[in-house]
């Protein structure tokens, strides 16, 4: 596959799309319909189908029956951390043995040329971006996304969260299953809006952010507080009215759902012909940026906010004049500052 039909590539070997990233269509004023339709397969297939069809097969296969999940043991809370770590390890596996380790279509639409693997860095564990990012995923990582999963699903054997049944209200919950990437976006965004602000991101998110050049085992390399505001989520399903499955959806939208954002490659090539997008172009331009793109584009919070960046030249000059404005504005406060302390 000719990647430099869709883009091209620089000296240093970064691939870019020649379309600018995209915000979906969705909240659009005034609205555009006929975007929404051509879209709205996009938001289903493929992957926002495999989250909801892992919900559904978690659900029958894996979670115990309600009333061992009336108490807290620990025969089936390290089930299900065995099963996620299985889970975790198969999906972000299969794309890191694809893409990274028998490097299958080389280095055809990498947004960055360059493979971690290939270069030591001291802002990781033992050096190795790889290693690092994987000790996180499983020593926190999954751990903390048990432990939401535990919570909620005790809370619904007992009654505590709003259960609804598919049989008798399947309208309510086929709409909760639609916003489920909604609340997950705005979630998203407002966290991360947060953990950029200068101590959260010293302290809790620049872990995350250590992988410049993200890679399938960055999806989920963050610090522990990091993973407990990210899978939290799945608390909304304490208020709304919804149904287990639908919380497992939140969750494993969340949990698998970061590998598309981290994948590194703005397409993935399955068989001669066949491309399926990874929209990860947005979070990639987080990932080398730092301060733009906080959400991921479905509901256009950036564009609201002027974070927005859609990897365009346009796009560069915008946030080279929002960190103009910005520098001016620290410079006028410190000379505001050191007119008073002249004065005293
Ligand atoms: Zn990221
Ligand atoms: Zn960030």
């Amino acid at each position: 596959m000719d990647d430099l039909k869709f883009g091209k590539r620089n000296k240093r070997g970064d691939w870019a799309p020649n379309q600018p990233a995209e915000t979906a269509p969705l909240f659009a004023f005034p609205p555009r319909l006929m975007a929404v339709l051509k879209w709205l397969p996009h938001y289903f297939f493929p992957w926002n189908a495999i989250f909801a069809a892992s919900a559904v097969a978690y659900w029958a296969w894996v979670i115990p029956p309600v009333e061992t999940m009336r108490t807290l043991s620990l025969g089936w809370i390290a089930w299900l951390y065995a099963v996620n770590a299985v889970a975790v390890f198969l999906f972000y596996g299969a794309f890191e043995l694809h893409l990274y380790v028998l490097k299958r279509q080389e280095n055809r639409f990498k947004y960055n040329g360059k493979f971690p693997a290939d270069h030591k860095s001291n802002a990781f564990w033992f050096e190795r971006q790889n290693l690092d990012n994987m000790l996180r995923t499983f020593l926190w990582g999954v751990t903390i996304w048990t432990a939401v999963e535990v919570g909620m699903l005790w809370a619904y054997a007992n009654g505590y969260a709003p259960w609804l049944s598919f049989a008798e209200n399947p309208w309510t919950l086929a709409l909760v299953a639609l916003v489920v990437p909604i609340i997950h976006e705005f979630h998203f965004f407002c966290i991360h809006r947060l953990i950029h602000t200068p101590l959260l991101y010293k302290w809790v998110h620049s872990v995350h952010h250590n992988s410049v050049n993200p890679s399938p085992w960055s999806s989920l390399s963050m610090h522990p507080i990091e993973h407990l505001l990210y899978f939290g989520t799945a608390f909304y399903h304490l208020f709304l009215p919804s149904n287990p499955i639908l919380m497992l959806y939140q969750l494993h939208y969340a949990g698998f759902g970061a590998i598309p954002g981290h994948v590194g490659f703005d397409k993935v090539e399955i068989g001669k012909e066949k491309l399926v997008d990874s929209h990860a172009y947005a979070h990639y331009l987080h990932h080398k940026y730092f301060e733009v793109n906080y959400g991921d584009a479905l509901i256009p919070l950036d564009k609201w906010f002027g974070t927005w960046h859609d990897g365009s030249p346009e796009g560069e000059a915008q946030m080279q004049e929002r960190y103009r404005r910005r520098k001016e504005k620290l410079a006028a406060s410190k000379a505001r500052l050191e007119v008073g302390g002249a004065a005293e």
